[in-house]
């Protein structure tokens, strides 16, 4: 399979809801998956599911040094060790800000994502525009998402794709110094686990 037929989600003016069950109808005909697995797999999306199972692993690498080093060198092994699995995470890299270094995540081909971290992608994620312009302008584009950084800040943006997806690791903000994890753990948006915002002030 090439890349791009890797990627290729958004092909056809129809609607994808309509591909989508059409598709469905045809897994079940085939007898390749049974529509109660389906429904659970939504369920679990919408409600067990998002940012708070990466908010949580961020705002541990934030309490625990040694933690922060391993899920940076070998997200994989951490996330296993975590006991966290599901779609969409089979190989994750994790990317540190620092000061200085600010990292953002895009998929310019399609819309990888790390689900199983982060929950449903958002729909700008998901835009053309955003694919296509946080690679080319990515001081402009965050700037304009609410996120201005110093002139001298460089900016890493990481390009998603079915063998990798990546997590931002954000800094921890000032005045969270005395705070214990379920604290932190409110303070991780999706946002900034995507590289867009930076986690919220106390
Ligand atoms: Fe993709």
């Amino acid at each position: 399979m090439t890349e791009n037929q890797d990627h290729r989600h958004e092909i056809d003016s129809q609607s994808p809801e309509a591909r989508t069950e059409a598709l469905e109808d045809l897994l079940v005909e085939k007898g390749l998956i049974d529509r109660a697995r389906i429904d659970s797999l939504i369920e679990r999306f919408e409600h067990d599911l998002g940012p708070m199972i990466g908010a949580r692993l961020i705002a541990k690498a934030w309490l625990e040094p040694d933690f922060r080093d391993r899920l940076v060198a070998d997200t994989d092994q951490v996330l296993q060790e975590e006991n966290v699995s599901g779609a969409e995470i089979e190989h994750v890299e994790v990317k540190a800000n620092e000061p200085g270094v600010h990292n953002v995540v895009v998929c310019t081909l399609c819309s990888c994502y790390p689900w199983a971290l982060l929950g449903l992608p958002p729909a700008w994620y998901k835009s053309p525009e955003y694919r296509a312009r946080v690679v080319r302008e990515p001081r402009k584009v965050l700037e304009e998402m609410g996120l201005p950084l110093e002139a001298d800040t460089e900016i890493r943006v990481w390009d998603s794709s079915s063998e990798t997806r990546f997590l931002v690791l954000p800094e921890r903000p000032v005045g969270s110094e005395h705070m214990e994890i379920e604290e932190l753990t409110e303070l991780v948006t999706r946002d900034s686990m995507i590289g867009v915002a930076k986690a919220q002030a106390p």
